[in-house]
C-alpha cells in the first residue's frame, strides 16, 4: 500500500496542474519549480512509490513511461536533455510516486550534485 501524496491529488484533479499529457497510463506535467526551461515530470497512474518497489508486473508500464518522456521532449522541440529518477530521500526523491523528470532547454552539467 502506497501512502497518499500530492501526486496522486493531482492525478484525481483535485489540485491542478500544468498538463502536457495524457493517457490511460500516465499524466505529464510542468514542474512546479523548474530546473531549466523545460521541466515536465511524467508519472504513472499506478502509485508505485519509487522505482524500488517496481515490480516485474510494471515492466511495459515502465517502458511505456520512458517512451512518453522523450515524446514529450522532442515536442517541446528538445534535442538534447535529461530523464532523471530519484529513488530515496538521499538521491533528492521527495514525492513518493514515482516520476520521471524530463529536464533541457539549458546546457547541463555532469555529474550531477
Ligand atoms: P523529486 O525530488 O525527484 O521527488 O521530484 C519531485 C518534484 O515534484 C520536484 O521537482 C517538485 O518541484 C515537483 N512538485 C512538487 N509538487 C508539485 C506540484 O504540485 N506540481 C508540480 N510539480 C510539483
Amino acid at each position: 500500500m502506497s501512502e497518499e501524496t500530492i501526486f496522486s491529488r493531482i492525478l484525481r484533479g483535485e489540485i491542478d496542474c500544468d498538463e502536457i499529457y495524457s493517457d490511460e497510463m500516465c499524466l505529464a506535467f510542468r514542474d512546479i519549480q523548474p530546473q531549466a526551461p523545460v521541466h515536465i515530470l511524467v508519472i504513472p497512474r499506478k502509485a508505485i512509490p519509487s522505482l524500488r518497489e517496481a515490480e516485474i508486473q510494471d515492466e511495459s508500464l515502465l517502458g511505456h513511461l520512458l517512451l512518453v518522456s522523450a515524446k514529450i521532449a522532442k515536442l517541446e522541440g528538445l534535442n538534447h536533455w535529461r530523464t532523471v529518477i530519484n529513488s530515496g530521500s538521499e538521491a533528492g526523491q521527495t514525492v513518493f510516486h514515482l516520476h520521471i523528470h524530463v529536464i533541457g532547454g539549458r546546457k547541463l552539467n555532469w555529474p550531477p550534485g
